[in-house]
């Protein structure tokens, strides 16, 4: 539908030229590439699936109980640039300053766009809210009741890692977000069936991990939060962050295994 592709187009304009994603104290680097988006239908039964307790549970609440007139949510992944990426490939027990300013000012400017994406869906006539910003959002023990990465399985966009991160055709090292809109876009064909499909289980985000938070089995999320908030927070606050797990690793920057084609790169 035309009026995506121009929705994705001023996105990737927003992203180049906007100051919320420069960083002006590291001569203005830029923290974003322009990002991915992917789209999944309001009624999709998966938004259901959500639910059960193995899953997110009961907590997560669907697009139509976010927004009853919903048709589509539009989830979007911005790709760190290589700027950043390559910082933080560096020093494997402590994050690039670059990444520390990606992962707290960079979640403003990735606020901005999904304002922005809000304002261009109204100009087409249509509704749109932030699940993220709304004030029934609600997140704690480590679940919220609009889970981002979730969303963006579900449209389309890539799946899970060992390191509960998501991998997309741009690789795992980013951020995601995602607006619901009552405009009705065609869904995104996910290119996987399962929840892991991207990942080549290589376990070089075990041995990436300051925190040894990540197994063969998969990532605890409490040894994570731990680092983030009494190491890198109480050094660098107000910023923190890591992404050891996303840096220096083969879903960096792609998608490291191509299963259905039976194509390992
Ligand atoms: S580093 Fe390897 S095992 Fe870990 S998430 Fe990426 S592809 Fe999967
Ligand atoms: S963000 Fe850092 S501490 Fe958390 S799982 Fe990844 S590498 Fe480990």
């Amino acid at each position: 539908m035309d009026n995506i592709k121009e929705i994705i187009n001023q996105a990737g304009e927003f992203i180049a030229n906007t100051d919320y994603n420069k960083i002006k104290e590291l001569k203005g680097i830029q923290m974003f590439d322009a990002p991915i988006i992917g789209i999944a239908a309001a009624d999709d039964p998966l938004f259901l699936k959500l639910k059960d307790k193995e899953v997110i549970g009961d907590g997560h609440m669907t697009p139509l109980e976010w927004m009853p007139q919903a048709k589509a949510v539009i989830s979007y992944f911005l790709p760190f640039t290589e700027a950043v990426r390559k910082a933080n490939r560096e020093n494997k027990d402590l994050p690039a300053i670059e990444w520390l300013y990606g992962r707290v000012e960079g979640e403003i400017a990735n606020k901005e766009l999904a304002k922005f994406l809000v304002k261009k869906v109204v100009d087409m006539g249509g509704e749109a809210i932030i699940p993220g910003l709304d004030s029934r959002f609600v997140s704690g023990n480590y679940k919220s009741n609009w889970s981002e990465r979730h969303v963006a399985f579900i449209s389309g966009l890539g799946t899970f890692g060992l390191s509960k991160s998501m991998i997309t055709e741009k690789g795992a090292a980013g951020r995601l977000g995602s607006i619901i809109v009552s405009i009705p876009f065609e869904a995104t064909e996910r290119k996987y069936e399962g929840v892991y499909d991207y990942c080549s289980q290589c376990g070089a985000c075990i041995n990436r991990c300051p925190a040894q938070a990540i197994d063969k089995l998969g990532k605890k999320h409490e040894p994570c939060d731990d680092f983030l908030t009494n190491v890198t927070k109480k050094r660098f606050a107000p910023r923190y962050g890591c992404g050891k797990c996303q840096t220096a690793v083969p879903c960096e920057y792609r998608i490291p295994v191509i299963r259905k084609e039976g194509h390992k790169e």
